[in-house]
């Protein structure tokens, strides 16, 4: 056994330790511990709570020590929705939307998403994976350990294939996890589009090739559609989470963000992971979420950055009993940025939650949409020691100051993977 680590000093450790996905009242309860610390071995959590307590484990004496020096002490937090593999920015559209077009003229002029897709197609697999690497050393820096990554700017076989190939690589050669989700059914591509035939041509190639290829190749545990208007309907996406599921890739949605489809309840129906952005949800669909074990993903960035005025009901999600996670949906047209702490910030702000509630929502229940709560999202004996430390006195000053990043060091799997300047020893 190599030799332990040993995190004490800490104003406040949050360890977000308990049983099961959080609802309602208990998305609050972080788990606060004062004068806590935290004893790593071998990448896992080998103890865990007051001082005291933790410095009685036998590995504890002779562990190698670090002092939070009155930092606060928390799980890295789990991005459960990005778009990491992309060729460039669009910061063009930015400034078009800025003018006064819309998302949705702008995606008609073949901008959007199309404009995404002919970036990455021109570009080599390797430019992509530099790319994705400095942005993964981003994610770090912001205290981020585990991100879920889709498919989707590739929309033909050979570019979805790449990108999902490049998540494979990416999880070898970088300390962060990737959690690989297929999103072929993103939009239909400009080639299919003037065909009539087109769009059922397209949904047949992702059913019949892409799906076998993928399960085969063991490239991806989700598949995603967008159900939208301009996008694909709600039995085209039906068609594709089942067939998915068939291949034993578990569904995830991206429903009710500009239009209302009837998304969320398929896919809930169909037992899905996750439904994300649900800005244009109605009542029924926050019942049906609420009586469902499908996470309820929200993406604040997205309106944000979008300019938009209208956020998810996160209170009446939260007060019905729903499961909410939050993500940053990093992408290069409607969110780009790697930052959860910017999206705690716009979750306090404008979705209402409290900065205990929207850290549990970025920390615990972010990884069980990901079917990872077992392994991460809490600090608990066991799980993996990835955890962050915020130079902050007080657990709510991470949303409460936004726009500026206070995370100093990031730790994954017991490994520093980034430090803005080294701790001392205790
Ligand atoms: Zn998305």
């Amino acid at each position: 056994m190599s030799i332990a680590t040993l995190i004490s000093g800490a104003s406040q450790l949050l360890t977000l330790r308990g049983h099961g996905r959080r609802r309602g009242a208990a998305l609050g309860n972080v788990g606060l511990v004062k004068n806590g610390a935290v004893l790593i071995a071998d990448g896992l959590i080998v103890s865990v709570g007051p001082r005291v307590q933790v410095e009685a484990h036998p590995l504890a004496r002779s562990a190698q020590r670090l002092n939070a020096a009155g930092r606060v002490v928390l799980p890295g937090f789990v991005d459960p929705h990005t778009h990491l593999i992309h060729a460039a920015s669009r910061a063009e559209e930015y400034e078009l939307r800025i003018m006064g077009a819309s998302y949705e003229e702008i995606a008609k002029r073949g901008g959007g998403i199309l404009n995404s897709v002919n970036k990455l197609r021109a570009v080599t697999s390797d430019a992509l994976k530099q790319r994705a690497h400095a942005d993964l050393k981003r994610f770090a820096a912001y205290g981020t350990t585990t991100i879920e990554a889709k498919s989707g700017y590739g929309l033909d076989l050979v570019s979805e294939l790449k990108i999902l190939k490049l998540h494979k690589e990416l999880s070898t050669e970088q300390p962060l996890d990737i959690v690989s989700t297929f999103l072929g059914a993103h939009v239909i591509p400009a080639e299919l589009r003037t065909r009539p035939s087109g769009v059922n041509d397209y949904v047949s190639l992702l059913i019949n090739k892409l799906l076998p290829e993928i399960a085969t190749q063991k490239l991806a545990e989700f598949c995603d559609v967008f159900c939208e208007r301009g996008a694909f309907n709600l039995a085209q996406s039906k068609q594709i989470l089942e067939a998915g599921k068939r291949h034993a890739l578990r569904p995830r949605i991206h429903s009710e963000q500009l239009s209302r489809t009837g998304g969320t309840q398929l896919a809930v129906k169909l037992g899905a992971a996750s439904c994300d952005h649900l800005e244009k949800i109605n009542r029924a669909d926050i019942r049906a979420l609420a009586k469902s074990k499908t996470v309820a993903t929200l993406l604040p960035g997205c309106d944000f950055h979008l300019g938009l005025k209208q956020y998810a009901p996160a209170r009446d999600l939260i007060d019905a009993g729903a499961i909410l996670a939050l993500a940053t949906d990093y992408n290069p047209g409607t969110s780009p940025t790697v930052s959860m702490p910017m999206i705690l910030s716009l979750a306090c702000t404008q979705l209402r939650m409290t900065p205990a509630e929207a850290i549990t929502a970025a920390t615990f229940n972010a990884a069980y949409s990901l079917g990872r709560d077992k392994q991460i999202g809490s600090l608990e004996v066991g799980k993996l020691a990835d955890i962050s430390i915020f130079d902050v006195d007080d657990y709510r000053e991470i949303p409460y100051y936004f726009g500026m990043n206070t995370c100093h060091t990031t730790i994954k799997r017991g490994q520093i993977v980034y430090s803005k300047s080294s701790l001392s020893a205790t």
